[in-house]
């Protein structure tokens, strides 16, 4: 059963191949939002693993992270913060670089978003280096929090990013992979 409904959402993934450039595949999450089965499935599958795991908070990292994780807090009757692109925050901020295939990004969260001791799930879309994920996790234990998981809808293996997290000691979870 359990894995039925992963297959479920799963084979609702768009791949698209050579995008956004040559030997990239991006794994398209938006036909899994588009129909209402799938989108249902993907959201009770988190709803049932962190209903019992008295939460705080839910992170979301921009941009797919933010449709997921902020359904998934509402459903928790948790709150919902979000780990934005650099500059699109408007109070104070903390920030963290990391290192992408060709050049840098920077992700950011308010510095008042989160309070020592908090128990916070991040959530994002895919998992593919990991740098995204890791830098959100610094981000929120920087400002204390603790975060008892990290969690995805797709996760690339061969990416190394889910070795990578795991390597940090924070639990990872993820809905399917792709080879
Ligand atoms: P990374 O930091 O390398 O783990 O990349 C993960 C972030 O980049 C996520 O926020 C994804 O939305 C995006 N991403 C990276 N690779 C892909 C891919 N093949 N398909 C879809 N999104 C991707």
């Amino acid at each position: 059963m359990q894995n039925d409904l992963h297959d479920l959402v799963r084979r609702a993934i768009r791949s698209v191949p050579d995008w956004p450039k040559p030997g990239v595949t991006f794994r398209d999450i938006t036909p899994v939002l588009q129909d209402p089965r799938a989108f249902r499935v993907l959201i009770d599958l988190f709803v049932y693993r962190y209903m019992r795991q008295r939460l705080d908070l839910v992170a979301g990292i921009d941009a797919r992270g933010f449709i997921v994780g902020s359904v998934l807090a509402y459903e928790l009757n948790l709150g919902f913060v979000p780990v934005r692109k650099q500059g699109k925050l408007p109070s104070r901020t903390v920030s963290e670089s990391y290192v992408l295939e060709y050049g840098n990004a920077t992700v950011e969260m308010h510095a008042d978003a989160v309070r020592t001791g908090q128990r916070v799930l991040l959530v994002d879309d895919l998992i593919a280096t990991g740098g995204t994920m890791l830098a959100g996790i610094k981000l929120l234990q920087r400002l204390g929090a603790n975060v008892v998981e990290a969690a995805a809808v797709i996760d690339l293996p061969e990416l190394g990013g889910s070795r990578a997290i795991a390597a940090t000691g924070t639990p990872l979870y993820t809905v399917c992979q792709f080879g």
